[in-house]
């Protein structure tokens, strides 16, 4: 009897979350010309599940660890290639004067990224030749690392700093022989046909402190000279600079941002095209109608009904629009012909189809339906229901 009970209590938890399911793609406002999706779409996709980092800074499950104070096995010197020219001392690994620039094994393009780093404790040295380095986004766009606690120097050359272009908002900087770190979200600027149609960003935390709100970059990184934004390559490997100062660097990961140009459905909306929203919506629209056509077939007429007309608020195209009037009407009469104990358990399933109904006559996806909505509405508040309007 109990294990009866329990059965009872767990099909109708599944139920109740069958039908929820059902009528969830039904709820905001729905696909259009430039939204794939539906306000509150239960049909679309899930991100990804990320595991954060134990503890801030620390890099999550996805992230790809480019130092992590044991090998320097993801760099090499930018002259040559050949095997990182830099010091690893103490979990950190160092400039090393004179030996050049070093860069990533590895190619990225739009990219989050956490890099710590350490201006010398033994101060040498003044404005820009004191704890100078620099992070080169995709080789080309410098955030510069200097030490920028009581050393003054030109703003745009200062921690925090894009340099030649644009100073830190607040200068945040710690000590000097004190950690500090940059958290950086970076998009390369997007070209078509040889024309620039968006210009590349960047914003930057240092140590946690804003510095950098969404720059757009001028140009590329260079000295003393204003510049003009050259194409590239979409992936080139991160720099460090080498710039005399024993500078040290550790807990460097990244995390590439994906390319939502190459998709063009999803991401801000001056960047979604037209047609690729409506290639977005006929796949739903297909994808939905088919999971409703197995409903159907498996003997699951309401749920099956219910899905055919989600699908239509992604393409009210024919024949599921006449299928769906068809199933609608059918609907209709079955349920008017119920005994009152048989209406009364099923009173939450009527309402909801007619909430369907008012859904797809409201936003024009199907306004044929408005005879059976109204029929089967009347009824509804005629037997007490709903109230009536
Ligand atoms: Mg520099």
């Amino acid at each position: 009897m109990n294990r009866a009970i329990r059965w009872a209590g767990f099909v109708v938890l599944l139920c109740g979350a069958v039908a929820g399911r059902a009528v969830a793609g039904l709820y905001g406002d729905p696909p259009d010309e430039r939204h794939a999706w539906a306000v509150h779409d239960d049909n679309r996709p899930r991100p990804p599940v990320v595991t954060p980092g134990a503890a801030p800074g620390q890099p999550p499950s996805d992230a790809i660890v480019l130092f992590d104070g044991t090998s320097l096995d993801e760099w090499v010197s930018d002259k040559d290639g050949s095997p990182c020219p830099w010091r690893l001392v103490d979990g950190a690994m160092e400039v090393v004067k004179g030996k050049g620039y070093i860069r990533t094994k590895r190619a990225f393009g739009d990219c989050q990224l956490h890099i710590e780093w350490r201006a010398p404790d033994v101060i040498e040295g003044a404005g820009q030749g004191r704890g100078n380095s620099g992070v080169f986004l995709m080789g080309t766009y410098e955030l510069q690392v200097l030490d920028s606690f009581q050393n003054d120097t030109y703003p745009d050359g200062m921690a925090g700093s894009i340099y030649a272009e644009n100073p830190p908002l607040v200068n945040a900087s710690r000590k000097p022989g004190e950690w500090q770190s940059y958290d950086i979200v970076f998009h390369q600027p997007r070209w078509e046909n040889g024309k620039l149609v968006r210009p590349g960003s960047i914003t930057v935390f240092q140590n946690g402190v804003l510095v950098q709100d969404h720059w757009l970059f001028e140009g590329v990184s260079t000295h003393r000279r204003r510049t003009q934004p050259k194409q590239h390559e979409s992936k080139r490997p991160l720099k460090l600079q080498d710039h005399g100062n024993p500078v040290r660097f550790r807990n460097i990961w990244i995390r590439e941002i994906p390319d939502y140009e190459g998709d063009f459905t999803s991401g801000p909306l001056p960047y979604r095209r037209p047609e690729a929203i409506a290639a977005r919506r006929s796949a739903t629209a297909e994808q939905v109608r088919r999971s409703a056509d197995d409903l159907l077939k498996a003997g699951r007429k309401v749920e099956g009904m219910r899905r055919l007309f989600e699908s239509l608020a992604y393409v009210a195209a024919q024949p599921s629009v006449e299928d769906a009037l068809q199933l609608a009407a059918q609907y209709a009469a079955e349920v008017k012909a119920l005994a009152a104990d048989a209406i009364e358990a099923r009173k939450d399933e009527i309402l909801g189809v007619i909430s369907d109904l008012e859904y797809l006559i409201r936003f024009n996806i199907a306004p044929g339906m408005k005879p059976t909505h109204d029929d089967l509405r009347a009824w509804a508040e005629e037997r007490g229901l709903i109230k009536k309007k």
